[in-house]
């Protein structure tokens, strides 16, 4: 059966939704995205011609709260991918219990082949489509794969010029001078590396000198490299949309960050370091490490190289990287896996921080922030660890079961309406 991410968010809940006890007409809700909007995108290009492109923003739950979530421009996006990512945020928001629905958004485009003044013209155009469903208590984007601060800018920019004043909390992961949050741009590699520890730590195993590959070096996968790396982890393979490289002694981390450059415009296939050699990304997961990382996209590791993968722990980074099919596979072979939902929530946690800071017109230093996001995600860890054991269940039903029983309680309080 070809992967629908969709179908693969309803499967994991339903599990834990049986576990749990509750009925179908409690979770039945939860199936429906509850708004969905595909919008056209027509934007004048660089040598004068139109061409049009396809946008989307769904709110999968507003149960707890607003929705929150990215804003993805990728060539693959599609709507079940949308609702898929949009329900992710919603568990997500529900394990680290910050008071936000979930929602995502995307375009259907490549962000490397546009200029900027047409990702802007974009962003702008999409930003005007989709503002019946945003603002700051309705429905809140963020950065995702393909946007960025500078996104979150224009975002924020022409959502505030058609509203005729400035509103800064319609969107977070805004530059820093917009009321973005100290931290923001490093939260979710942050929590990364939080999650690390704290899995690392219950199971026995040291950081220094343990060997890890990470998949993908976008905004997450670059910072979590980076930070396992200061924390002494040998971080052996990093790829990008160009492949990988792979160094059994470790890579000079900061020095390929250093080559990718701020906006990591350079690709890893022009990296050269002595000792390494080049591997592909499928052959990244495949390597003999002790921590595998995916911070790349969904359904990396899925029922056909699942029995390959010889990492003994996987943290995700990405969304939705790991196929519910190969999550038995995986157990089977005793691989432990901390999901996304809990893994890479720093991210969302911090948007919550700026969101907050905003609204109320006060700023929090980069200290305060990383500090708060340290304490919410060793919190979450715990509180999923911690289920997990009690219920004899892998970590990811453990943060099924928080989360699932947070959104349907949050609906019986409100009952059906009218
Ligand atoms: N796109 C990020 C995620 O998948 C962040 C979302 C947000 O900050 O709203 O969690």
């Amino acid at each position: 059966m070809a992967y629908n991410p969709y179908e693969n968010v309803l499967k994991v809940m339903d599990e834990a939704a049986q576990i749990l006890g509750y009925s179908e007409s409690d979770i039945e809700p939860l199936k429906y995205p509850e708004r969905e909007l595909k919008v056209s995108v027509p934007v004048e290009m660089d040598d004068g011609s139109i061409r049009v492109f396809e946008g989307y923003r769904v709110q999968h739950s507003t149960s707890r709260g607003p929705a929150k979530g990215g804003i993805r421009f990728h060539p693959a996006v599609n709507n079940d991918e949308v609702k898929a990512l949009a329900a992710w945020m919603t568990f997500k928001c529900a394990v680290v219990n910050i008071p936000y629905g979930g929602g995502k958004g995307g375009v259907i485009c490549d962000p490397h082949e546009l200029s900027e003044r047409e990702l802007r013209a974009i962003t702008r155009r999409f930003t005007a489509a989709i503002m019946p469903l945003i603002g700051p208590e309705q429905d809140i984007p963020a950065p995702d794969v393909g946007t960025n601060a500078a996104v979150m800018g224009w975002m924020m920019d022409t959502y505030s010029m058609l509203k005729g004043h400035c509103v800064h909390g319609v969107v977070t992961g805004k530059p820093i001078e917009l009321g973005g949050a100290l931290g923001r741009n490093e939260a979710t590699g942050r929590g990364v590396m939080f999650t690390t520890r704290n899995i690392m730590k219950k199971l026995g195993m040291e950081m220094k000198g343990t060997d890890v590959a990470v998949q993908g070096m976008g905004n997450v996968g670059s910072i979590t490299a980076k930070l396992l790396h200061q924390e002494g982890m040998k971080v052996v393979a990093v790829s990008d949309v160009s492949g990988g490289v792979y160094k059994k002694d470790g890579l000079d981390i900061p020095a390929i960050l250093a080559y990718l450059g701020k906006d990591r415009r350079n690709l890893l296939s022009g990296y050269e370091e002595d000792g390494m050699s080049r591997i592909t990304n499928e052959e990244l997961l495949e390597l003999p490490v002790t921590v595998l990382v995916p911070a790349a996209l969904e359904n990396q590791i899925n029922g056909s190289n699942a029995d390959k993968i010889r990492a003994k722990l996987i943290v995700e980074a990405a969304n939705g990287p790991t196929a519910a099919e190969a999550d038995p596979i995986l157990n089977d072979k005793g691989v432990v896996i901390v999901p996304d939902i809990l893994s890479n929530a720093g991210g969302v946690v911090v948007s919550y921080f700026e969101w907050v800071q905003n609204i109320q017109s006060v700023s929090w230093t980069e200290e305060e922030v990383n500090a708060k996001l340290e304490r919410i995600m060793n919190n979450s860890f715990d509180a999923v660890y911690n289920i997990a054991q009690e219920k004899k269940v892998p970590l990811r039903t453990g943060a099924y079961l928080i989360a699932v029983d947070r959104v349907v309680k949050a609906k019986k309080a409100r009952a059906i309406w009218p």
